[in-house]
Order: structure tokens, then C-alpha cells, then sequence
């Protein structure tokens, strides 16, 4: 039978303060529905504050619950009538001192919380997962044991672990729970989603924790003065990634996972975006380090630079198949110059970034 989603349903969204939920949440309430927002700390008035404005200004509505990845039964309540799950939450940091705990038990033991709510709640016809592409590939130089030379949603990580890519060995665990569980019962679907690294304006910008900010605000506060890494990227806009999961969430025939990603890009070529206004003003940088400046000081630099992630890592491209996505789900993607601009401004206007 065609799985129909009701409109008139509350619609649940986990994680809903972070940057990639925020604009899903704006979509679903311009949509006029009902968003059950499972969050870790609903009396933050300074998070919810920008998702209560989208809320008034849409013909929708926003209800918090109070919910936390690691905390057993816990969205019980945030999930009650609703068909529609949208599980986003999960950390995504590459600054920890403890990766299982920091890292790995919220995404996987997480995806389990949220999962096995769903077998108990009656009224779920459908999980859309946040995943990453890095439950696709670990390192840039897994491309060459891809089939055809391209990352495809067939292929997964089989190079990250606790001690290397924690983070993607994080979405690569909780990914597979989620398939396990999914397997397990009948009654609803998955449909994964698996952005390449996010670039675009937060609804929230005061209140960001996701990795794609510090990424962001590195080509403008002089880290990357010097040059960047010569390594490839997968990018996507965030306001895109919203409709890819907005489009998951009520597209019938949707299954399976989807590689959400823009464009194949390269470090630099993210910088050369921001050139033309910026330039003047912001220490853009303007040139590829060579390979073995990196290997020699990367670890003094930052602890998530090994040897072993250079090596891996720089001089190879990033090369992703975007195509069911935009066959099956519809997506359309911006040119990354406008994704980068936006966001660039965004953080001037914020105040995260001052001038040089
Ligand atoms: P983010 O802004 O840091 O959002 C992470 C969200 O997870 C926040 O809402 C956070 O809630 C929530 N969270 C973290 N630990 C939690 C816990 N123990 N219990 C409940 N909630 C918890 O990062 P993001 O970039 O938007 O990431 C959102 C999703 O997109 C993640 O699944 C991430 O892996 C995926 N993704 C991101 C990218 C990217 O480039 N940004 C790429 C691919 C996939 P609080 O507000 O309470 O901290």
C-alpha cells in the first residue's frame, strides 16, 4: 500500500535547535504543520528564541519537548501522534577528549533511543535519518575502491573507527542501527539522508554548535592565511539539505539512503568564492599548502590533522553521485558561491567575525 502522510498529524523533529533542523523545521511550519521539537533543554531562550519567530510568522505551530539522546524513553512523550519522525540530532564535533562517549554513544545509542520509540508509538509510518556521506566513505582515498571511481549510496565506510574519524565512524554505527532496527518491524519506513559537508546561512547564528561554522569562520579570521590543504569536498547548501528532507519525509516512493550533495569542490575553490567580496577585507586564503607542510605540521596544529588523515586524505578529490536525489527526491541544488557568500555575511552581521 502507498504510504500517505497525513498533514494534519504533528510531525516530530529531533534535534530541532541545530543548524541542518532549523531549516527544516521553518519548511514544515511554512507548511503550516505541527512540529513536536525534541529538545535537550527547552527553557534555552536564547536557542529557541529564532525557531519562535519562525513559528509566528508561519501558519504552523512549534511544541517543545524535553529530550536527550542518551536518556532512555525520553521522546516517548514528543513522539505521541505523530507518523512522521525526522531524527537529526547527533554531535557533530571534531573537538573531543572521550569520541564513545562524546561521539558514538549519542549518535548510535541515540538512533536506538529514537528507533525503538518509534516501535512503541502506533502512530509511525516513517523515519527520515540525518545520516552524513560519511557513512558513505572515511577518507577521500576510499574513492578508489569505489566501482567506478564515484562515492554511490552502495558504498560504505569501512576505514573510520574510534581512533580515526570518530565522527564519521559515529554516523557509520548509527546508520547501520538504524537499518537493523528498521529491518526488525513493518510498520514504518526509512529513508536515510546523507549530506556531504553543509555550507549556508543558520537560522540560528548565535547559537551554532555544528562543525560547518568553525570551517566557515577559519577563512576569515587568519587561521587559513597561509593556504589550505589541496583535498576534495562534497558540499551542500542547508536550505537545499531542508527540502531533501522535507521531500523525504512526504515522497511515498522515497526508500533507501540518498547522497545530498551540491557539488564536488575542493578546499580551495570554497575560498575563491568569498575572493571577489571579501578579499579586500578578510584574510581569504589564496593557495594550496604542499602535502608534506601539512603531514609535518598538521598534529601541532590541531589533534584531528594526523599523519595518517593527511595521508589519506590530501590530494585526493572528493566525487559523490548526487543523482537519485534529485530523481527521486526532487532536490535542486544552488551554486556554492552562494551558500559560501551567505554564510560569510551571516557571520559578519552576527559579529562572529570582525575584520582583519
Ligand atoms: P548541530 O548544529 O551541532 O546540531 C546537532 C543537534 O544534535 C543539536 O540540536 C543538538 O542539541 C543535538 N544533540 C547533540 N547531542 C545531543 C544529545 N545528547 N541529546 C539530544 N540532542 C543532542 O550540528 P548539525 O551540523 O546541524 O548536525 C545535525 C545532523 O546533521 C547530525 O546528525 C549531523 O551528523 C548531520 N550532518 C551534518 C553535516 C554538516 O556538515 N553540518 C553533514 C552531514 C551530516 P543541542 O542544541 O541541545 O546541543
Amino acid at each position: 500500500m502507498m504510504l500517505t502522510i497525513d498533514k494534519t498529524k504533528p510531525v516530530m523533529v529531533t534535534g530541532a535547535t541545530g543548524y541542518v533542523a532549523g531549516w527544516l523545521v521553518k519548511k514544515l511550519l511554512d507548511e503550516g504543520l505541527t512540529v513536536h521539537a525534541a529538545v535537550r533543554d527547552p527553557k534555552n531562550k536564547e536557542k529557541l528564541k529564532f525557531l519562535n519567530e519562525l513559528a509566528a510568522k508561519s501558519k504552523g505551530e512549534i511544541k517543545y519537548f524535553k529530550s536527550d539522546l542518551l536518556t532512555e524513553g525520553s521522546y516517548s512523550e514528543a513522539m505521541q501522534g505523530c507518523e512522521l519522525v525526522f531524527h537529526t540530532a547527533s554531535p557533530f564535533t571534531t573537538d573531543v577528549k572521550d569520541p564513545q562517549k562524546e561521539l558514538i554513544d549519542p549518535a548510535k545509542l541515540g538512533t536506538r533511543n529514537v528507533l525503538e520509540e518509534a516501535n512503541r508509538t502506533e502512530s509511525v509510518k516513517r523515519i527520515v535519518l540525518t545520516s552524513s556521506c560519511a557513512a558513505i566513505y572515511g577518507d577521500n582515498i576510499d574513492l578508489k575502491k569505489t566501482a567506478n571511481g564515484v562515492f554511490t549510496e552502495a558504498d560504505w565506510n569501512t576505514s573510520s573507527s574510534l581512533e580515526h574519524g570518530a565522527y564519521s565512524y559515529s554516523k557509520t554505527v548509527a546508520e547501520k542501527e538504524a537499518w537493523e532496527i528498521n529491518k526488525n518491524q513493518s510498520r514504518w519506513d526509512l529513508v536515510v539522508i546523507n549530506p556531504s559537508l553543509v555550507m549556508g546561512p543558520a537560522v540560528n547564528p548565535h547559537a551554532v554548535t555544528s562543525e560547518s561554522f568553525n570551517l566557515v569562520k577559519q577563512f576569515g579570521d587568519g587561521s587559513l592565511k597561509g593556504g589550505v590543504p589541496k583535498m576534495g569536498w562534497g558540499i551542500v547548501d542547508v536550505r537545499d539539505l531542508a527540502v531533501a528532507h522535507y521531500n523525504a519525509g512526504f515522497t511515498p516512493e522515497a526508500k533507501g539512503r540518498h547522497i545530498t550533495s551540491g557539488h564536488n569542490t575542493w578546499y580551495l575553490d570554497l575560498a575563491k568564492t568569498l575572493e571577489p567580496k571579501y578579499g579586500a577585507n578578510y584574510p581569504i586564503p589564496k593557495k594550496e599548502l604542499p602535502k608534506f607542510m601539512i603531514w609535518l605540521m598538521g598534529p601541532m596544529i590541531n589533534k584531528a590533522i594526523t599523519r595518517k588523515f593527511v595521508s589519506r586524505n590530501m590530494g585526493y578529490p572528493w566525487i559523490g553521485d548526487n543523482s537519485k536525489s534529485i530523481n527521486e527526491l526532487g532536490v535542486t541544488y544552488r551554486p556554492i558561491s552562494e551558500s559560501m557568500n551567505d554564510m560569510f555575511q551571516q557571520l559578519i552581521d552576527a559579529g562572529i567575525l570582525g575584520q582583519k
